[in-house]
């Protein structure tokens, strides 16, 4: 399937558009999907001590037919409206035989949710399939039952998952170069893809992660703040940018904690700063690229040597204090 899927957030972006010079050739979504599905499990697994709200992750992802339009969904054969995405390797849904294309017939035997036959492109349906997954107990062994191949017989396997944060990410088509959040769902524009190998994309990542785990979405809106036409202005701008800093820092301990040298933040901030400056994250409510890098690195430097892993920072306590 090719670079159609359009994610939920097309509404909820905030981060300009960059128009895209043209690229020999573009990766793949599905190559995409992952190498942030990697990035992703790695960030989430070990850091699931410092997430308030967690889920059961196995390693695999999932994707809906509708959430490709409807003539590109209409060249494949199916097992399933929801299907396995991909599986990563050494995870739990690889040791229990999960395979690309099984279709996603019931989570602990409820049943997934068909589509709605509205003819429109929409997240829905995979998300609610993984809303199914999300609910279950972080380290209860997890049935999925599945369809192997068009027409085949329904079997079940059971993952044993391990606890992760609960928010998820995708890949938001497109020549999007930033990321956003609504707090569940962390959208990364495909063009970072092209720009940024993995330990780039996993400092952009991380630093969404970190809004989510010190509940930025949350306080932001019980402190009144509005989104939108001169959000960057006054009290919300400053509120912007007080939670745009607390990420950044989190981030580099999410790093961290996930068996990167957090200080790939500093340096990406400092050498990729002039590329990201004119897209990513380029408004008021960002501080630059060059104050980014040297805020992470005095907060590194509180870290104690022999800090264990993982390392739950005296940061973490902002995620319950009122912004004001
Ligand atoms: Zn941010």
């Amino acid at each position: 399937m090719t670079m159609w899927r359009i994610g939920l957030a097309l509404m909820l972006a905030v981060v300009p558009v960059v128009p895209a010079p043209a690229v020999a050739a573009a990766p793949s979504l599905l190559e995409v999907d992952r190498r942030l599905a990697g990035i992703a499990w790695r960030l989430t697994t070990a850091n699931a001590a410092l997430c308030r709200d967690t889920q059961p992750v196995t390693g695999a992802t999932l994707h809906a037919i509708d959430q490709y339009p409807a003539e590109v969904a209409a060249g494949g054969q199916y097992a399933a409206p929801v299907m396995v995405e991909l599986v990563l390797p050494d995870t739990p849904a690889a040791r229990a035989g999960l395979a690309e294309n099984d279709g996603l017939l019931a989570v602990a035997g409820t049943p997934v949710p068909a589509p709605e036959a509205t003819g429109t492109v929409t997240s829905a349906t995979r998300n609610a399939a993984q809303a199914l997954i999300a609910v279950r107990p972080v380290a209860a062994p997890l049935p999925l039952t599945i369809r192997r191949g068009v027409g085949a017989a329904a079997r079940t396997i059971t993952v044993a998952p391990v606890p992760g944060c609960r928010v998820e990410f995708e890949v938001l088509a497109g020549n999007k170069l930033g990321a956003s959040s609504d707090g569940q769902v962390v959208q990364v524009g495909g063009r970072l893809f092209e720009l940024f190998d993995d330990d780039q994309i996993a400092v952009v990542v991380a630093h969404e992660l970190g809004h989510a785990v010190l509940r930025h979405r949350a306080r932001l809106e019980a402190a009144g703040v509005r989104w939108g036409v001169l959000s960057e202005f006054g009290r919300n701008g400053r509120l912007f940018r007080e939670t745009e800093t607390e990420a950044d820092l989190m981030g580099a301990y999410l790093l961290r904690n996930a068996g990167w040298d957090p200080r790939i933040a500093v340096t990406f901030w400092r050498e990729q700063g002039g590329k990201i400056d004119g897209g990513l994250f380029r408004s008021r409510t960002h501080p630059s690229s060059a104050a980014r890098a040297a805020a992470i690195e005095r907060e590194l430097a509180t870290m104690p040597a022999d800090a264990p892993t993982p390392y739950v920072p005296p940061l973490l306590e902002r995620r319950d204090a009122p912004l004001r």
